[in-house]
């Protein structure tokens, strides 16, 4: 029998931090409990002040920092802790590297169990600051003045922010305006607990060409609307979204263009895509080249070939691929995400790229029925992996070689474990530093099928032609 916890709420211990979680939280054991202490660094010895116990784990406060570890730095971050989205910051960026490098060697080791596969190095940034370009912030009171921040983890307690030193700093310029226009015209501030007040969020994006892009949220009519255009003058697309709902969803469904521009667009290897206020991209552009220029290195692709793009979005891998093989296809479950895709394609004067609009699990089964025979499969899922059926689909195809990106090692861990069992052998593992400063880290997989009795289709009979029947 396990003995229960013996530590109490409220006791101070000292302990040596031996780990670290996911999250970016440091962890220690103690007479057979784990305890979880925020803003701690392995090797380094703490005093902490129990708040939470459960049964096998406690999480600790530190009060002290006894012995620093050699990797500590001071965060730049005036928010640090209390925000909750740089959980490490008080670390140099070699060190974040390596903990991220670790944490999916760990998974891949541990809940794939997979021992034989080496993780490549982290690709981080040569300067991990303001790569953001995308930013959303709720707007809150303080002190009888309106302001922007972010929540405190798990709550609506506005941490208001003067800057965001991992957004590009035109985005907390203009959300400073805002909060100014707010301010001078007495716009009231919506409260989500009465549902009373207006002013709600901003939305803003940078281009990376520089254009810029924001959205104003309130509850009900824009106050002082010409004033706003005004202060905003250099803005290149500037929209309402009226959000009446008494909900935490930011935007609403309806979106009027103030002025400028209704789309921008975001330039990545020679390929155009469209940016409107809720077109889905990735928002760290530098580090988005790297990783899908790994994601194709990996995968390889011949002009004679026929590729899945699972999860696609608005088409950024898909279209890439387009340009080196026979035909790309890609699978979306978000209607305007197929619809953005397909407008790429047309802008992009691609004619070999298919979207369809259908969830991954029922599309590639079906796709394969009609006589679809990949040559390889990309697939980059949302944080929950893949459903079985996906990956049994994978494995009854004709695909030799996949490559999955993935922004949580748990679930890649999972979900590779899965396709071991189904034949496919893990070649390659690289992850890339997409969220500097944060425990989170996307990671690029090459796998190929290894099946002995493997009989290969030749070409000519890839076809049922789907472009043409699409
Ligand atoms: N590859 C794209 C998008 C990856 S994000 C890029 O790099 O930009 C994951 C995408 O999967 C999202 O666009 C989400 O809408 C989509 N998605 C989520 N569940 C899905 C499902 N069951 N089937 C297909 N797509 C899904």
């Amino acid at each position: 029998m396990k003995q229960e916890n013996p530590f109490r709420k409220n006791q101070d211990i000292t302990v040596s931090i031996d780990g670290m979680t996911g999250e970016g939280q440091g962890v220690a054991h103690l007479d057979g409990v784990a305890f979880f202490v925020p803003d701690t660094i392995p090797e380094e010895t703490v005093s902490a002040h129990i708040i939470k116990v459960e049964k096998r784990y406690c999480v600790a406060k530190m009060t002290e920092l006894l012995e620093p570890s050699e990797h500590r730095v001071q965060p730049r971050c005036e928010a640090f802790t209390a925000c909750g989205g740089c959980t490490m910051q008080h670390m140099t960026y070699a060190e974040q590297l390596a903990q991220k490098r670790g944490f999916v060697e760990d998974a891949i080791k541990h809940l794939g169990g997979l021992q034989n596969v080496e993780v490549l190095p982290v690709l981080g940034m040569d300067d991990p600051w303001r790569y953001r370009n995308k930013g959303s912030f709720p707007f809150g009171s303080v002190d009888d003045s309106t302001a922007f921040g972010f929540y405190a983890p798990r709550s609506h307690r506005l941490i208001p922010l003067h800057d965001c030193p991992i957004q590009d700093a035109r985005i907390t310029e203009l959300a400073r305006q805002i909060a100014a226009w707010a301010n001078k015209y007495n716009i009231p501030v919506y409260d989500e607990s009465t549902g009373k007040g207006c002013l709600r969020a901003c939305m803003i994006r940078v281009t990376s060409d520089g254009k810029r892009m924001a959205v104003v949220v309130t509850k009900g009519k824009l106050p002082h609307e010409t004033e706003l255009i005004d202060r905003l003058s250099e803005v290149d697309s500037l929209y309402h979204n009226r959000n009446d709902a008494d909900t935490n969803v930011v935007l609403g469904n309806s979106f009027r263009l103030l002025k400028g521009e209704p789309t921008l667009y975001e330039v990545q290897n020679g390929l155009s895509f469209a940016v409107s206020p809720q077109s889905f991209l990735q928002v760290n552009p530098m580090q988005t080249e790297r990783l899908y220029r790994t994601a194709i290195d990996f995968l390889d692709p011949k002009p004679e070939e026929t590729v899945v793009d699972l999860y696609c979005g608005i088409g950024t891998i898909t279209l890439r691929i387009a340009k080196s093989v026979r035909q790309a296809i890609g699978i979306e479950i978000v209607p305007e995400a197929v619809e953005d895709a397909k407008a790429n394609a047309v802008r992009n004067g691609i004619a070999n790229a298919a979207f369809l609009c259908d969830k991954a699990e029922s599309a590639l089964p079906a796709l394969l029925q009609k006589g679809i025979k990949p040559d390889a499969i990309v697939l980059d899922p949302p944080r929950k992996g893949c459903e079985p059926a996906v990956l049994e689909a994978i494995a009854a195809s004709n695909a030799r070689r996949i490559v999955y990106v993935s922004c949580n090692p748990a679930t890649l861990a999972r979900d590779l474990k899965l396709l071991a069992e189904q034949g496919f052998s893990v070649e390659k593992v690289q992850p890339v530093d997409m969220f500097p400063q944060t425990a989170h880290v996307e990671t690029v997989c090459c796998l190929y099928r290894q099946k002995k009795d493997f009989i290969s289709v030749p070409h000519e009979s890839n076809n049922a032609d789907y472009l043409k029947n699409r």
